[in-house]
C-alpha cells in the first residue's frame, strides 16, 4: 500500500487565494488495476488558470495542473517502471492513472502522455517550455498573430512562462519585440538575456507615452496575457490590420468585480484589427510538432527556458500565491 498526499480545494476562492481554502488529505492508494501505473511525481505545475477556472468547479476539488511523474509500478506495458510521464493529476506525490486515461483527448483532466524525448534537457520543462506553457506560446502566437519579420511584437506579462517563450520566438521570427513586465530587474532580464528591443515597467511607466516611443511605427502584432486597461492602451496603438491574440487576463483573475476599460471598437474598426481568443486544447493534436521546434530551439541555443523553481511539497500555495504576485521569472515550478 502505497500513502499518498493531494491538496484539495474545499472553499472557492474570494479575492487572492487563502492557504485555508485548501486541505491537505492523506490517503492509501489501492493496488494496481490492470492497465494502471503508478507515478512518483517529481515535478508540479503552478499557473494562472488554477486560479481562472476554480469559480466554475464544483468543491470540493482535486488541485489539477500539470507535472511530471516517473513510473514506479505498473501493469501497462506500454509505461515500464522509470517511465517519465506528464498528467493533468496536479498537487498530489503519488497517483495512479488509469489505462483508459492514458489517451490524449480533449479534456485536460484526461490528459496523460509520455514526456517529450527532451534530449537531455530537465524533465521540469514537461510542466513549462516544452509542455503546456511552451504549446500556448508557440501555436497561440504563430496561429494567431501570424507575425512576419520585420513587424513589431507585444507581449505583456512578458517575463512570465509564456510571455517570455513568445517574446523569444518573435526574436526567432525576426520580429521587433516590446514586452511589459512588473519589476525593473524583470526588464533588465528580458533586454539583456532574452535580447527583447525594449521592455517595459507596466507599474512604473505611463505605457500610452511609453509605447508610442518604443514602437513609433505601430505596433502589428499583440500577445495578450493581462488584459485590463494595459491591453486597451496597447491595442489603441496598432497599425491596420494588426492581429492580436487573447491568450489570458491575469490582471482581473482575482477581481469580485471584471474592471472596466477603454473601449477597443474603434480601434477594431478603423484598424481592421484582428482579435481572436484561444484555448491551448485547439491544437492538442499538434503538441508534440510544437515540442519538437521547441525542444530544438532550446538545444540550439534560440530560446532559453527560464524557471523559477520553489522545492517542497509542502511550499506548493506558496508558490501558487507568489507566481499569481509575479514573484517568478520564467515558468513557477515545484519540486517534490
Ligand atoms: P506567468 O508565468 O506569466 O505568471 C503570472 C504573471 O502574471 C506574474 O509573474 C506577474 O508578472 C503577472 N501578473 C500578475 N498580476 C498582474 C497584473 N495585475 N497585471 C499584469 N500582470 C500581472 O503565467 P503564465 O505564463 O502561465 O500565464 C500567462 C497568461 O497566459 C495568463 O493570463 C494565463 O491565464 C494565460 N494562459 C492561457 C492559456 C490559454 O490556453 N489561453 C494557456 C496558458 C496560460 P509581473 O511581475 O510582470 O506582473
Amino acid at each position: 500500500m502505497v500513502k499518498a498526499k493531494k491538496w484539495v480545494v474545499k472553499k472557492y476562492f474570494d479575492g487572492v487565494p487563502k492557504k485555508s481554502d485548501f486541505e491537505i488529505v492523506e490517503y492509501e492508494l489501492p493496488s494496481l488495476e490492470g492497465g494502471e501505473i503508478l507515478l512518483k511525481t517529481e515535478w508540479i505545475s503552478v499557473d494562472p488558470y488554477l486560479r481562472a477556472y476554480n469559480k466554475n468547479i464544483p468543491i470540493p476539488y482535486d488541485q489539477f495542473s500539470f507535472q511530471v511523474g516517473v513510473v514506479q509500478e505498473t501493469k501497462n506495458p506500454k509505461y515500464p517502471v522509470g517511465t517519465k510521464v506528464v498528467t493533468h493529476k496536479g498537487w498530489c506525490d503519488y497517483v495512479i492513472v488509469k489505462e483508459t486515461q492514458i489517451e490524449i483527448g480533449q479534456f485536460p483532466k484526461e490528459l496523460t502522455y509520455k514526456l517529450p524525448d527532451l534530449q537531455g534537457l530537465s524533465p521540469s520543462l514537461g510542466v513549462g517550455a516544452v509542455g503546456m506553457p511552451g504549446v500556448t506560446a508557440y501555436f497561440g502566437f504563430l496561429e494567431l498573430c501570424q507575425p512576419k519579420a520585420g513587424e513589431t511584437v507585444v507581449v505583456t506579462g512578458a517575463a512570465g512562462a509564456v510571455g517570455s517563450l513568445v517574446g523569444q520566438i518573435a526574436k526567432i521570427k525576426g520580429c521587433k519585440v516590446i514586452g511589459f513586465a512588473g519589476s525593473e530587474e524583470k526588464c533588465q532580464w528580458l533586454e539583456k538575456e532574452l535580447g527583447f528591443d525594449k521592455a517595459l515597467n507596466y507599474k512604473k511607466v505611463d505605457a500610452q507615452s511609453a509605447l508610442t516611443v518604443a514602437a513609433p511605427q505601430g505596433v502589428d502584432c499583440y500577445f495578450d496575457n493581462v488584459g485590463g486597461e494595459l491591453s486597451s492602451v496597447i491595442i489603441g496603438q496598432m497599425n491596420m490590420r494588426g492581429r492580436v491574440a487573447v491568450c489570458g487576463s491575469i490582471s482581473a483573475y482575482n477581481d469580485k468585480q471584471l474592471p472596466k476599460a477603454t473601449i477597443l471598437q474603434p480601434s477594431i474598426v478603423f484598424k481592421e484589427l484582428k482579435i481572436e481568443g484561444f484555448i491551448v486544447w485547439r491544437w492538442i493534436d499538434r503538441w508534440s510538432e510544437g515540442f519538437t521546434q521547441l525542444v530544438s530551439w532550446i538545444k540550439s541555443g534560440q530560446l532559453k527556458p527560464a524557471e523559477h523553481t520553489t522545492v517542497g511539497f509542502d511550499k506548493l500555495f506558496d508558490a501558487f500565491i507568489g507566481m499569481l504576485e509575479g514573484q517568478n521569472t520564467g515558468k513557477a515550478v515545484v519540486k517534490v
